[in-house]
């Protein structure tokens, strides 16, 4: 078992054993990472050693995604010691070669680039024709990377945004200057409304998370994607 903790007190060091004990006790011993910093008693998230991340990035890195690309830049290791952060992240400026801007630019993961960009163009792209008439030109990034529990929730399981294997969206603005944002879903208009169903819902054909505001109370303002694996196969699709 690995275990990552900071500032470790002789009464953090009782708790660790005892946390080890209990993981131990639940049969999830021997790949369970308890990580970050504590906050009120309890361990910041909980994360499994999961050898799928780095087997998918390695796969995606040899396949030679993100080179050459003026819009994708290689970022320096992320943090650190944890088991956050990616091999290679990188930041992403932009989107379909370049004609679809990200901003703020997003951190992610190898194996979400071409994810985010198959959904700009077989996904949103089609869905801003058919109800705005026209192409969408900036996407607002709400989130990328952080090392975080999900839904900061203190001593939850690591967030996909840990790993940059997600990317929270909030707003779309079009060729004509429009915008239409995630919190119209209910009350926006029926176009934007329109619009915003469809992506959610094409969305989970590309994604294996997808979060909106029909999920819970935390995605009322945007829409939540990642590429973690659901299920035993690892081939589900958790769309709300
Ligand atoms: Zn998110």
């Amino acid at each position: 078992m690995y275990v990552y903790q900071k500032n470790v007190s002789p009464l953090n060091a009782m708790v660790f054993v005892l946390m080890t004990v209990l993981l131990a006790g639940c049969g999830s011993g021997g790949n369970s990472i308890i990580g970050g910093e504590k906050s009120g008693g309890k361990p910041h998230f909980k994360a499994k050693h999961e050898p799928w991340r780095s087997k998918a990035e390695t796969a995606c890195l040899q396949s030679g995604v993100g080179r050459g690309s003026p819009w994708i830049a290689t970022r320096s290791a992320l943090g650190g010691p944890s088991v956050c952060g990616a091999i290679r992240p990188f930041k992403v400026s932009a989107l379909s070669s370049g004609s679809v801007r990200l901003s703020p630019p997003a951190t992610l993961r190898c194996p979400m680039i071409p994810a985010v960009n198959r959904w700009m163009n077989d996904v949103v792209q089609p869905a801003a024709r058919r109800h705005f008439g026209v192409v969408v030109t900036d996407v607002k990034v709400a989130a990328s990377y952080g090392c975080r529990p999900r839904n900061n929730k203190p001593g939850g399981k690591l967030s996909e945004h840990g790993f940059a294997n997600a990317i929270d969206i909030s707003t779309f603005t079009f060729a004509d200057g429009r915008k239409t944002s995630v919190d119209q879903w209910r009350r926006g208009p029926k176009h934007a409304r329109a619009f915003l169903r469809e992506v959610h819902k094409r969305s989970c054909k590309i994604f294996t998370t997808v979060l909106g505001p029909n999920a819970d109370k935390y995605h009322y303002d945007h829409f939540h994607f990642d590429l973690a694996r659901h299920g035993k196969r690892g081939t589900y699709h958790y769309c709300r």
